[in-house]
């Protein structure tokens, strides 16, 4: 645990998700003092598991969340400017079939309305028949094809995108500390006054005072005590497979509506991979511990082959499946996908804050909505910080480690054949990114443990083996690392009942 001074802070944010680093960039802006707690690492839960775009959400029109969208799209533009190393335009193909339940009037309407919300900021979506189509993507099952509409989106790396906001509260004057856990919050009658952090390393607790705190712990929100109403959060379970992108053989990213029961899905080009997802199902499962099931994975790889007929996709094709649960904040309903995004932010009896639903495209307006708050409960003025304007950082680090390879040749060497991720990037990751252990290299500085079969078990004692100099590691703490970034990829990719 470091930078905790003692003083009683302005600010303690609990939860290093992209929620909490939002909050912890947005409040050390705008000069306050400001600790951020993550029990793990940042973007270890929802915020490292998702379908990584940054997307106004067209399917959200059909819903008639017209507010959503308008926000959604307003910051993809805005994440697109500060983060041009993070965020990047992406092109969706939307297949229109016969009798399809979104048909072309209905697409090309809702098109229309994304399009005038970007007012002039997006590229120009366009429609093409079937032939263009299948040039556009060869792949696609030609059977009933009418034609396509092609519009533009935005995707990222969701845990490096968290991470610029933990660093950039950090270069702000946050005290920011991960795997370092809050065991419970310290109470002067009936108010909130502080928490108790625990380092999930050393075991050390410590106390850190605030006069306002912010649960940002996502679906985790229901293990702090408080207010019946403020803990009520329900979760929504939804799973990606990753499968070689040359086996399913799209070029760009397609929409698509899923023939088993309709809802709108993703086929998204990563690298060498195709990510296929998502689900959408109530859970009562660990945040920790959940994992996609033979089922959903069945789910996923039965939707893509009716699309791409000649892939004929098995559970064999698929590298990686994971799962992660989106934090909503409205009531249970029949159906988890028709339960709006939109956030919540309320303050229970004993004045904490608590935040919950939200996307990650929409992370920097709601974090600015909950500082506002803060400066209310602070009895401060509001200040607004230029959030929206200035550029989130790491845009230096393909540059950084080059020069990491250029010192030492050996860092050069690829850790897997056919993937770019060599030494240089874990010496990045531990010396420049708060990477403190293998789990946090390889499943979230890297994208490796996602990208390959056995997620990294094998690459493992030689990561371990680079890093172990500048984390201070001697052999029996090395085989500690690897024996528990073993347990890791068992917990996060193994799929129940395969
Ligand atoms: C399958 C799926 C796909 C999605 N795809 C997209 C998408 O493409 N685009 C989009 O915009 N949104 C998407 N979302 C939504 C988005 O990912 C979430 O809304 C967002 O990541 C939630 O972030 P969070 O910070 O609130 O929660 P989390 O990321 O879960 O962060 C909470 C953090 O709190 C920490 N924590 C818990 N307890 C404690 C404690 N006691 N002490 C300290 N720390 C603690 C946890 O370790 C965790 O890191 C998707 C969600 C899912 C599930």
């Amino acid at each position: 645990m470091t930078g905790f001074s003692g003083e009683k802070l302005d600010l303690l944010v609990i939860g290093g998700g992209i929620t909490g680093c939002g909050v912890a960039r947005d409040a050390a802006m705008r000069g306050l003092s400001v600790a951020l707690v993550e029990r793990d690492d940042f973007a270890s839960g929802t915020s490292g598991r998702s379908s990584r775009l940054i997307h106004g959400g067209i399917r959200y029109l059909e819903q008639g969340q017209l507010h959503l969208v308008h926000e959604s799209i307003r910051e993809r533009q805005t994440l697109l400017r500060i983060a041009p190393h993070l965020v990047n335009p992406l092109a969706f193909t939307w297949p229109i079939y016969r009798g399809a339940r979104i048909g072309k009037l209905k697409l090309s309407a809702a098109l229309l309305v994304y399009q005038l919300m970007a007012v002039g900021r997006s590229r120009r979506h366009s429609t093409l028949n079937a032939a263009e189509t299948l040039e556009r993507e060869p792949g696609l099952k030609s059977v009933g094809l009418t034609g396509s509409a092609v519009y533009y989106d935005a995707c990222t790396d969701d845990a490096r995108l968290t991470l610029a906001n933990a660093i950039a509260a950090k270069q702000l004057g946050a005290a920011v500390s991960s795997h370092t856990r809050v065991t419970e919050m310290i109470r002067d009658g009936a108010r909130s006054v502080g928490a108790v952090a625990k380092s999930q390393r050393t075991g050390e607790s410590r106390e850190i005072r605030a006069r306002v705190i912010v649960n940002a712990t996502g679906v985790w929100q229901n293990t702090f005590d408080g207010d019946e109403r403020a803990r009520r959060l329900h979760g929504s379970k939804g799973i990606h497979i990753g499968v070689p992108r040359e086996r399913v053989g799209n070029r760009d990213a397609l929409t698509l509506i899923s023939p088993v029961d309709g809802r709108v899905m993703f086929c998204l080009p990563a690298g060498p991979q195709a990510i296929i997802g998502t689900t959408d199902t109530w859970t009562d499962e660990s945040p920790e511990a959940v994992h996609p099931s033979a089922g959903d994975v069945d789910y996923l790889l039965r939707s893509a082959n009716a699309y791409f007929p000649r892939a004929q996709l098995t559970s064999d094709d698929v590298v990686s499946a994971w799962a992660g649960i989106r934090p909503l904040a409205t009531a249970k309903g029949a159906n988890p996908s028709a339960v709006s995004r939109e956030h919540s932010i309320i303050a229970d009896s004993s004045g904490v804050i608590n935040v919950t639903g939200g996307k990650l495209t929409t992370y920097r307006s709601m974090a600015a909505e909950i500082v506002d708050r803060v400066q209310e409960a602070l009895g401060r003025k509001k200040k607004a910080a230029a959030t929206d304007s200035v550029e989130l950082p790491g845009e230096d680090r393909p540059k950084e480690i080059a020069r990491l390879q250029r010192e030492d040749p050996a860092l050069l060497e690829p850790l897997v054949e056919g993937l770019a991720y060599t030494g240089a990037h874990l010496v990045y990751g531990v010396s420049q990114e708060m990477a403190e252990d293998l789990s946090d290299l390889l499943i979230r500085r890297t994208h490796l443990a996602f990208e390959t079969r056995d997620h990294g078990k094998r690459v493992a004692p030689r990561a371990a083996a680079i890093v172990a100099p500048h984390l201070g590691w001697n052999d029996h703490t090395r085989s500690a690392r690897i024996r528990e970034f073993e347990a890791d990829i068992t917990r996060m990719f193994a799929i129940d009942g395969a």
